[in-house]
């Protein structure tokens, strides 16, 4: 893939117009789409629906989720017709980390076992990895293109420069359903250990210098 051009070609379409776009070049099985089920996860996971129903979702299953986010899940699957499969650690590593506690005391090894190796170990199987972080969100996505080579797959991130009022609008536009622990003061969602309520990800790793999981750095 020449990132240079595909950079280029894709900065000035829409969010929507980028995906469209996408799937005009690669099939759906050989695009990684993983999600969170967390608070902004509805607009790419209804544009995907609407563009290309038959993209099978990953849910990185942590097994630390909310009660909630799991309900919301079940919400969004059923409403979109999604297509979702668990992606998570083997039993054995996940149930390290429950005995260890190691989310308490060293969680970049916790998010590794629990999110990154689990996608690491099927990451070879696409071209693709649709993901939907935006820039607003952390101060160390801002400098992120729309495609960027990693390792060993090309991410793509086309909700990238949408800003806080325009996903707003998005869900407010469509009616999309809004994660339930919203409205009780989390913006940002993720595992029950290491989420808090907060505006923005204040809310993540509270007491600790960690902003990412590791996954999209
Ligand atoms: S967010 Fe916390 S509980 Fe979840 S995988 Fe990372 S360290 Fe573990």
């Amino acid at each position: 893939m020449n990132l240079e051009f595909f950079n280029s070609h894709y900065q000035p379409l829409s969010a929507r117009e980028r995906l469209e776009e996408l799937y005009k070049h690669y099939p759906e099985d050989k695009i990684l789409f993983t999600s969170s089920f967390g608070s902004t996860a509805v607009i790419l996971l209804h544009m995907i629906s609407q563009i290309r129903p038959q993209q099978k979702i990953n849910f990185i299953n942590t097994g630390y989720h909310f009660e909630k986010t799991l309900e919301y899940k079940k919400l969004l699957t059923d409403r979109f017709n999604l297509d979702v499969v668990d992606l998570g650690a083997t039993s054995n590593r996940h149930k390290f980390t429950s005995d260890n506690l190691t989310y308490s005391h060293n969680q970049n090894l916790c998010c590794f076992i629990n999110k990154v190796d689990p996608v690491e170990r099927v990451k070879r199987n696409y071209h693709i990895w649709i993901s939907g972080l935006l820039q607003f969100q952390n101060v160390n996505r801002a400098n992120l293109p729309l495609f960027v080579k990693t390792n060993d797959i090309v991410k793509f991130h086309p909700l990238l420069d949408m800003t806080e009022e325009e996903t707003a609008l998005y869900i407010e536009l469509y009616d999309l359903p809004i994660h339930p622990l919203v409205e009780e003061g989390y913006d940002s969602i993720g595992c029950t250990h290491c989420t808090s309520m907060g505006t923005g990800r204040t809310g993540r790793w509270m007491n600790s210098s960690k902003t990412e999981c590791g996954l999209h750095v």
